[in-house]
């Protein structure tokens, strides 16, 4: 079995485009499927020859299989010489991964086992179940074996048949002559069956639509946009094939008073005036409480103080992130007339420029 391309076609390796499109026209045709109806081993070959042909053929491709570096180094000029695995590599890249797995005659031929699709829904939780995890409801359209035929598409009492046009092959080759395309059957999709009598449940398709309910535990620490999969909820595979899984997106209601940056958490923390100039202790939200904080003289619109350990929870590592407390200077919008009074004698004796060191460097200082 191990050969390689030139000998597929059986021409030498210095063979001239031409002889090697004339190789491929003589094989092509004497191993044609038209010519050689419900012969697997001639349609085995003629898919090699395609093969070979589709890499010897193109210039660009020919002078890659030479040099080894087709197909992740197989090739003649690989080290240690050319691997069977390149021309499967090919056979898979033309007819999608069958060609390799056929066994059995024409007729007979199981139709390939699908993966179930996946699929994706949203949830939206609120920010403290983001927190510390939830269990919601989630109901999904998905589709489902239909029951009156058990997924075979096909009117209880009857089988699908081996499709007419391709016998089973699931293949077809698209025009007559030697440069013809062999591609998945047009009438039966390439499964190689065909129903006669359909399934008045599914019409044929073998699944109906259904409603999944499911209980979602969605794990303390997700974000808004959190994907949370859910292996094998899915929708069911095709011809025993495994079922594809489902995708939750969490959708996190904000909270007025947390805001979610990353790992962590902030929160604003309004400050009065004479709270920044004296300093105070204030007491601040955590996630499950309340603690107290020591602000210092002095501080600053903007500081940031951290509470380490306090965040969420992370998710997929240890620990927790933290809550950072950004301190804000409230000023007020209007006054009493006692704190415009104030604020009059504030500014006779604070009374400085703070914006003088802004021009000193500038140099148009006046
Ligand atoms: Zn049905
Ligand atoms: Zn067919």
């Amino acid at each position: 079995m191990a050969q390689d391309l030139y000998s597929v076609l059986g021409v030498d390796k210095k063979a001239s485009p031409t002889e090697i499109k004339k190789a491929y026209r003589k094989l092509a045709g004497r191993y044609h499927p038209d010519r050689n109806p419900g012969d697997a081993k001639a349609e085995e070959r003629f898919k090699q020859i395609s093969a070979a042909y589709d890499v010897l053929g193109d210039a660009e491709k020919r002078k890659q299989y030479d040099r080894g570096t087709l197909f992740g180094g197989h090739g003649p000029g690989a080290p240690g010489g050319f691997d069977p695995g390149g021309l499967s590599d090919i056979l898979s890249n033309l007819f999608g991964g069958g060609a390799g797995q056929r066994t059995g005659t024409a007729g007979t031929r199981r139709p390939r086992a699908e993966r179930g699709r996946d699929l994706e829904a949203e949830v939206t939780i609120a920010f403290e179940q983001s927190v510390d995890g939830a269990q919601v409801p989630l109901a999904v359209t998905t589709s489902a074996t239909c029951g009156t035929c058990h997924g075979t598409g096909a009117r209880p009492g009857t089988t699908p048949k081996v499709c007419p046009r391709c016998q089973g092959r699931g293949i077809e080759s698209q025009g007559q002559g030697l440069f013809s395309i062999s591609q998945p059957c047009s009438r039966c999709g390439g499964s190689g069956t065909v129903i006669e009598d359909p399934c008045p449940t599914c019409h044929g398709d073998g699944a109906v639509r259904a409603i999944k309910k499911y209980k979602v535990n969605i794990p303390a620490g997700v974000r808004d946009g959190s994907r949370v999969r859910l292996a094998g909820k899915g929708e069911p595979g095709r011809h025993d094939g495994p079922p594809g899984d489902l995708y939750v997106i969490t959708r996190v209601t904000p909270s007025p008073v947390f805001a979610r940056k990353g790992e962590n958490i902030e929160v604003e923390v309004p400050l009065t005036i004479p709270e920044a100039i004296r300093g105070a202790e204030v007491e601040v939200p955590t996630l499950h409480g309340r603690k107290r904080l020591r602000v210092p003289a002095g501080t600053k619109h903007g500081t940031v103080q951290r509470l380490r350990g306090e965040g969420p929870p992370r998710l997929g590592t240890k620990g927790r992130g933290d809550i950072h407390y950004r301190f804000v200077i409230d000023v007020p919008a209007s006054l009493s007339a006692e704190q415009s009074e104030a604020v009059d004698k504030l500014s006779e004796v604070m009374n400085g420029n703070p914006r003088a060191e802004l021009f000193t460097s500038a140099g148009d200082a006046a």
